[in-house]
Order: C-alpha cells, then sequence, then structure tokens
C-alpha cells in the first residue's frame, strides 16, 4: 500500500504518515456510497437535518484541534486555522435548515396537475486542493449530504489530514457507514476514478484550470454534473477619490492572505495614475508590516507555501532583473518560505502579470480613467473575484456591473460565503454556496397526473 509522508511546511518536518487509497479501494468506496444513499435519502427530513447539527457540533467541539492540524499540515496562521474550522460547522449549520425546505411545485396543467420534486442526484465525488483544506471541503460536502446524496471525497494528496478527522467525526456524529467517505490518494488515482466512475452522479472540483478541464470532458462521457471552481488572477482597483490609506493598509492582505494561495487574491493592483505615488509610499510599509513567521504563533499573518517545489514554481515568477519595487519579510532557515513582494512597473506580457502565481507576489500597474480600469480588470482569461475602492459608491457599483469576475467587494466590506460563488470565463462554472448551492445537488423530477 502507498504511504504519503504529511510534511509541516513550516519546518520541513514529517507529520505524519497516510495511506493512500488504491484504484480499486475507490471503486469500493463508491459502492458503499451508492448502497448507502437510498437510505440516506429516505431519513426523515427533520432527523437528517437533526444529524447534520449533530455533525456541526461535533466540529465545533473539535476545532482546536482541527486547527492545530491545519497549522502542521499546512502551514497556515493559527488564528486563520481556527475560523476555517468555525466555517465547517458554520456551513454544515447552514445547510442543516435545507432537508426541511426542499419544497416543489405544484403547476396547473392541462389534464390534471404537474407536482415537482428535488430529488438527490446520487453519489458525489468532491475533489479539494490544498490550499483550502477544510472550508473547500464543506462548501460541497454539506449541500450534497443536505440534499440526501452521499459523499465520496478526495482530500488534496499534500493536505489530506483535516477531511480525514472531520469524516470521523461525521461517524461519531452519527451520520451512517458509507454516507460522508474521506480517500486520501493521488488525484490521477483516486479523483480520475471518482470522474470515470459511472455511479459518481456529480463531481465538485476545486483546483487548476487545467485539471478542471480534463475532469469537465471525463465527466461529459457519462453526462456527469459538474461544478468547477478554478483559477483567479483578480483586480483590485484603486481610484484617486478612495480612501487610499485603508486601501493601501489592507491590499496586502487581499493577496499575501494564506501566502497568496488564494484563487481569489487580488494579486493585480490597479492605481489610477494620479494617485500612484502616494499609494505606493503607503503600500510599501504595510507590506513590511505583514506578520510572515511561525503559524503556530497567536500574531502570525502569513505563514509558509504548501511545499518546495511550489515555492520554486512561485519563485520562477520573480527572476533576477524582475522589478521588484519592494518586499516583505520571511524567516530564513527550514521552511518552505517566500517574502510578500511587489513587483512594478511591469509589462503587460509579465508572466507575473498575466498568470496565476498563487504565492505572495503582486503586480502594481497605472491606469487612467474608470473605463481604462475595466478594461484592464477585464484583461485576463480568468474573472472570479475583484475589489474597487472609492469614495463614489454611485462610480463604484458601476463600475462593479463592467467588471466580468464571480465576486466583487467595494471598499473592503467582508465578503458573506453564505452569497453564492462563482466565476466567469476560465474561473468555473456551478455555484456552491448561498442559496442556489443546494440546486447544483438536486434532480428536479416533474409527475403529472
Ligand atoms: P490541481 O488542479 O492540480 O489539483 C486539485 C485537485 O485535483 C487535487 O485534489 C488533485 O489531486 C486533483 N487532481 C489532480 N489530477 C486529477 C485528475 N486527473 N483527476 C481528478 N482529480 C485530479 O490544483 P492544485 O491544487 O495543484 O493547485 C494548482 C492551481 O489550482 C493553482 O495555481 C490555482 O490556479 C488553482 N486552484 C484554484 C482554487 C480555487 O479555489 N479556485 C483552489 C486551489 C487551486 P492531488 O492531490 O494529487 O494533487
Amino acid at each position: 500500500m502507498a504511504q504519503f509522508t504529511v510534511l509541516n511546511p513550516a519546518t520541513e518536518q514529517p507529520v505524519t504518515t497516510v495511506t493512500q487509497v488504491s484504484a480499486e479501494e475507490t471503486d469500493a468506496a463508491i459502492a458503499r456510497a451508492a448502497a448507502a444513499q437510498a437510505s440516506w435519502r429516505a431519513v426523515a427530513p427533520g432527523d437528517r437535518a437533526s444529524l447534520l447539527r449533530r455533525f456541526a457540533a461535533a466540529v465545533d467541539a473539535h476545532v482546536d484541534e482541527l486547527a492545530s492540524l491545519e497549522v502542521a499540515g499546512s502551514g497556515h496562521p493559527i488564528g486563520q486555522a481556527r475560523w476555517e474550522a468555525g466555517h465547517v460547522r458554520d456551513v454544515l449549520l447552514y445547510y442543516s435548515a435545507t432537508p426541511e425546505r426542499l419544497i416543489g411545485k405544484q403547476i396547473p396543467v392541462a389534464g390534471g396537475l404537474n407536482v415537482t420534486f428535488h430529488e438527490p442526484v446520487g453519489v458525489v465525488g468532491l475533489i479539494v486542493p490544498w490550499n483550502f483544506p477544510m472550508p473547500i471541503f464543506s462548501w460541497g460536502m454539506a449541500p450534497a449530504l443536505a440534499s440526501g446524496n452521499t459523499v465520496v471525497a478526495k482530500p488534496a494528496e499534500l493536505t489530506p489530514l483535516t477531511a480525514v478527522r472531520i469524516g470521523e467525526l461525521a461517524l461519531e456524529a452519527g451520520l451512517p457507514e458509507g454516507v460522508l467517505q474521506v480517500l486520501p490518494g493521488k488525484g490521477s488515482v483516486v479523483g480520475q476514478r471518482l470522474v470515470d466512475h459511472p455511479q459518481v452522479r456529480k463531481i465538485v472540483f476545486t483546483g487548476s484550470t487545467e485539471v478542471g478541464s480534463q475532469v469537465m470532458a471525463g465527466c461529459a462521457r457519462h453526462i456527469k454534473r459538474v461544478t468547477l471552481e478554478l483559477g483567479g488572477k483578480s483586480a483590485n482597483i484603486v481610484f484617486a477619490d478612495a480612501d487610499l490609506e485603508r486601501a493601501a493598509a489592507t491590499a496586502p492582505y487581499a493577496v499575501f492572505d494564506n501566502a497568496g494561495q488564494d484563487c481569489c487574491a487580488r494579486s493585480r493592483i490597479l492605481v489610477q495614475r494620479s494617485v500612484l505615488d502616494r499609494f505606493m509610499a503607503l503600500f510599501e510599509p504595510a507590506v513590511q508590516g505583514v506578520a510572515v513567521g511561525d503559524p503556530a504563533s497567536a500574531g502570525t499573518e502569513m505563514g509558509p507555501l504548501i511545499s518546495a517545489a511550489h515555492r520554486e514554481h512561485v519563485a520562477s515568477y520573480v527572476p533576477d532583473g524582475a522589478p521588484v519595487a519592494f518586499r516583505g519579510r520571511a524567516p530564513d532557515g527550514p521552511g518552505y518560505w517566500y517574502p510578500p513582494t511587489v513587483l512594478a512597473p511591469v509589462g503587460a506580457d509579465d508572466p507575473a502579470y498575466t498568470e496565476e502565481v498563487f504565492g505572495p507576489v503582486v503586480t502594481v500597474t497605472p491606469f487612467e480613467d474608470e473605463a481604462d480600469a475595466i478594461a484592464i480588470a477585464n484583461d485576463s482569461v480568468y474573472g472570479l473575484a475583484g475589489g474597487i475602492w472609492s469614495g463614489d459608491p454611485e462610480r463604484a457599483r458601476a463600475v462593479a456591473t463592467k467588471v466580468r469576475t464571480g465576486r466583487i467587494r467595494i471598499n473592503g466590506t467582508p465578503i458573506d460565503m453564505r452569497a453564492p460563488h462563482g466565476g466567469f470565463k476560465l474561473s468555473g462554472i456551478g455555484r456552491e454556496m448561498g442559496r442556489y448551492g443546494i440546486e447544483e445537488f438536486l434532480e428536479y423530477k416533474s409527475v403529472i397526473g
């Protein structure tokens, strides 16, 4: 049996060893999930809701343990990791309200009545990346379970620990065997089998556009439903009439949170030319003030990158002679550290400007006016997230309607994860979370009579 050693990205030391699941074991898990689905969908809606609330309570009782696992196995700062574990609880609670509200319609039709039913799709395959192992797992798992599906989940090979533990907590909370299974292993083995297996009726995939496109093609063979949350290269647009102090003070966290390993990172800052110098003067101390260090320390804001290979990939965007305007700090010694890095001015064909770096590297580009800002923001193959800073709310809203992106925040207003989260262009398809999220996990059946 293949073994995988999880390394602590902050120390490069082994955390634990995990047995990887084979293709045959994946098939067996899918068969168990299919068998469990008949009884899971038959659980009375109120009982299914109550089981999800018990599951949420079990997660709540283990927030500290889950957070410590994420610190050790993924290098997430402890404050962030606690929020992530608590978020899993909140997502479960949010969806625990839905089993009792899967209400259909009665439509008068010639010759009788058309009644619509919402039915679960069956077995859902959930493929999770390494950057946010807990939240992304919960966004697929909770609505799938709430709507009566069973779930076979594959965490990323690098970061399986919290998903495996949450799977154990589901059983401890009373979810029946086979309803939620977590299979650590390789994407090319376990993930591919979930895509190829005809009994898996929906795939929820989060990760790269390249693999997402293969997953979509694979799902087409079985006319399998698919939700794809893919890459991003989002713009943070700062107009001259903005509160520049706030825009500059918060801009580091819009891109360097989770060490920039965030599909929604606002990794292209666009600043109106007339205030560019002032913005850069404010931005430099803000970047240097980001607390980068031991993820287990309470004050840490940014930890290491996930792996040595990923650090090499990130560093390739900042070759010798790159236009580094300024940098933040990062520890020396063991750990996959990379300092917050600001590039300016950058050419429009610089890969650091056009590609998703997925690390703590940001570019700053001037623009002239609204039309120019919108054109630059939209000049990307992606369209996932974004930000607008302006003292004129009408302008901010007007620009927001013209930037082709899945979600955009004005003047740093926090995102509420209950709102739908999707993407334009190569950033994705489908919706998770939000009040429409549940529909992705349901079939619609009309009965006429
Ligand atoms: P990948 O697309 O390589 O991996 C995502 C998940 O898919 C992992 O669990 C991976 O498994 C699995 N996988 C890999 N190959 C297959 C396959 N053939 N069939 C089914 N599943 C497969 O992305 P990474 O995690 O390596 O991240 C790289 C890029 O992904 C980032 O640069 C970013 O663009 C994007 N990304 C976007 C996110 C978002 O939220 N929108 C989140 C994370 C990443 P394995 O464990 O073996 O890698």
